[in-house]
Formats: C-alpha cells, structure tokens, sequence
C-alpha cells in the first residue's frame, strides 16, 4: 500500500482511511472482520468518533492484539474543556488504547465554534495537555467550511484538516488551501470523497480525489469486499479517461444541485429549519441506516420542513446553487416513506 506523511504529524498513513461511522450499522463480528481485511491489504489508517453511536465500543475488541502500526483517529464535536477531556478518555477506555494517533475537533464549522475551542482551557488547551501526557500524538481539525480550513492550515495548533473533497466538493480547487496546507506541515484528509455514497462508481470518485497530491481520503465502509475494492483503487490510483470525464459531468449535473456541502452559508432560516440536516438525512440514512435515524420516530430537523413557506432566501445564500426547497421536501418524503415501511 502507498503511504502518505500527514503534514507535520509525523504519522504516517496508508493513502486510504477507513472511516467508523458505518461501523454503528453492523455486528461486532463483522465489524472486526473489516478491520482484518484493512490489515491484509495494508491500509493502517482507521477514523471514527466520539459520537458515531457504538463504532468505537466495536472497534476497540476489534483492534485486540493487533494496535501495532495503526493510526487511530477519532474525535468530538465539544467545546467546553472538562467535557472534552471526558470524551477523549471514552474514546481511549471504548479503543482499548493508551493513545490516540490523531485526535481531531470535530465539525469546527463557524467562527464562533473555532473560538469557542481556542477559550482557555477550551479544547485546544485540553488536547495540548493530553498530547505533553502521551495521550494523543496529534491534533487535527474537521470542517466543511472552507474559511474555517484556510483560517486552521495557517495556525500552528493544527497537524490535520479534514475537509470535503469529492468530485462534486469542488471548492478546493484555486482555493489556496492545499499550498497552504503543504506550507504549513498540514495534513489534509479528504472528507465524504465517494458523497456519503451518492458518487456511484468509487473508482471515478477516488480517482478526482487523487488528483490532489498527498490528500488522503477516509471512507466508511461495511464490509470486507469494499475495503479490498477500496485498496485496490489506492494502491494504483486511476488515470480518469475522457469517457471518465463525461460521466463526472453528468454527475455534476444529477448529483450536484442537490448536495449539500453541510457550510450553513445558508442559514438562519426565518423559520428555524436547520436546513444542512434537512438536506443530508439521505445521508444520515446511508451512514447509520433506518433504525437508528428513525427510531424514535421523525426527528424535529424534518418535522420542522413543514414550516418551509418557501421563500427561498436560503437558495440566494448558498454558494452553490443548491434546490433547497425540493431537496428538504424530498427528505421529508423520503423519511415518511421509510417510517411507513417500518409500521
Ligand atoms: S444548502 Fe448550500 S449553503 Fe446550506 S449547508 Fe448545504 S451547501 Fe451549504
Ligand atoms: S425556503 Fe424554507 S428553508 Fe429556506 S429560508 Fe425559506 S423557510 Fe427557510
């Protein structure tokens, strides 16, 4: 397997990731089945969360025996210092580790979430003390803003950024971001390369993410078969054809009006519809399956789609042209439909 030097970080990780969330879908069992067919094909790079359900409670009998050579990243979403380190010791307990490779604040989206984990003894203060104690070896960011991912390669906290970059998360591109970040010692870990899968053929969609040199892309996965399908496009990444060139245009065209990047350029709402959930429950679903997005029935971000009077004053804020009123009555069709199938 090729390997990649995350920035400054001194880690060094296969030029694939996997990623945990959709480890909250299946057994244990399979869950370490995966890890075992990562190992085989060398890919020593594996992401999860704090808050991705169980993910980490059946990584962790998974990683058993076997911790030796790996990066382990996880992370958390807050921002209040004394929360934050009980996370991160959860995430060590859940992990059966004493370290954790990368440790990365979570969905730093906003200005305010960005000073809100640079307050003294926020979580940055935090992270710093847990890596003097050998408790992460680096500390990353993620994000969907591309202000916030330019504002963080130019900090000297940061040794990662996680960031869309698909071939319909475009926005990298003479952004300056990735000079900035190869300046800087950044790391840069593409985030959704295959769009939460709505990019069909994986080949095509690493394939662009490729492109972009030492940018490692991290992918949820289920099962052995994709991990060895996966290794095979990182292993010798494709040369994108000019037939390969036409069917990423008509993605763009299928896919790309209504993917929601997850920026909240679009927001507030007059109506206090948090509209990036609204539009990415096709996602959620794709992520965490049915039972557990709509267990306890439909959850207030989709009820509230039925206060959407149209206005449209959200589709003139988002940069990138998306159908928003459609793309939120599509969701809520799409949940009722999946709550009727349940009964
Ligand atoms: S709808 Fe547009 S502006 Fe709003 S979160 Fe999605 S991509 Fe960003
Ligand atoms: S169109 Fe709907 S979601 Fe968009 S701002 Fe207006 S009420 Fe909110």
């Amino acid at each position: 397997m090729r390997t990649v030097e995350l920035g400054r970080s001194g880690l060094k990780v296969s030029a694939i990731g996997l990623g945990g969330v959709q480890f909250s879908k299946v057994s244990a069992a399979q869950v370490k089945r995966v890890i075992g067919a990562a190992l085989e094909e060398g890919i020593n790079f594996l992401e999860t969360a704090y808050g991705y359900f169980d993910s980490e409670e059946k990584m962790g009998p998974a990683l058993r025996g076997r911790r030796d050579g790996l990066v382990l990243a996880s992370k958390t979403w807050i921002r209040d210092g004394a929360t934050f380190a009980q996370h991160m010791e959860t995430s060590l307990r859940r992990l059966g580790t004493d370290c954790i490779d990368l440790y990365q604040l979570h969905g730093v989206d906003s200005q305010a979430d960005m000073d809100a984990c640079l307050k003294p003894g926020g979580p940055v203060e935090v992270a710093m003390r847990a890596r003097q104690a050998g408790k992460i070896r680096s500390l990353g960011l993620t994000t969907h803003s591309l202000d916030i991912a330019l504002a963080a390669a130019g900090m000297d906290i940061f040794e990662s950024i996680q960031y869309p970059i698909s071939l319909v998360n475009t926005e990298v591109r003479g952004s300056g971001l990735l000079g900035k970040a190869a300046r800087n010692g950044v790391g840069l870990i593409a985030m959704k390369p295959l769009g939460g899968g709505r990019l069909g053929d994986p080949r095509l969609a690493l394939g662009y993410v490729y492109r972009f040199r030492n940018v490692v892309p991290v992918v949820g996965v289920e099962t052995p078969q994709q991990v060895r399908e996966l290794a095979a496009i990182a292993r010798r990444p494709p040369a994108l054809k000019t037939a390969d060139q036409a069917a990423i245009a008509r993605l763009r065209r299928t896919v790309g009006k209504r993917f929601c990047r997850a920026c909240r350029y679009c927001e507030p709402c007059p109506r206090k519809i948090t509209i990036f959930k609204g539009m990415y429950f096709p996602v959620y679903i794709q992520q965490m399956g049915v039972d557990r997005v709509l267990g306890k029935g439909l959850p207030d971000y989709l009820k509230d789609i039925e206060k959407c009077t149209a206005c449209r004053t959200c589709e003139k804020r988002c940069p990138f042209g998306l159908d928003i009123v459609n793309g939120l009555k599509d969701s809520l069709a799409l949940a009722r439909e999946l709550l009727a199938q349940k009964d």
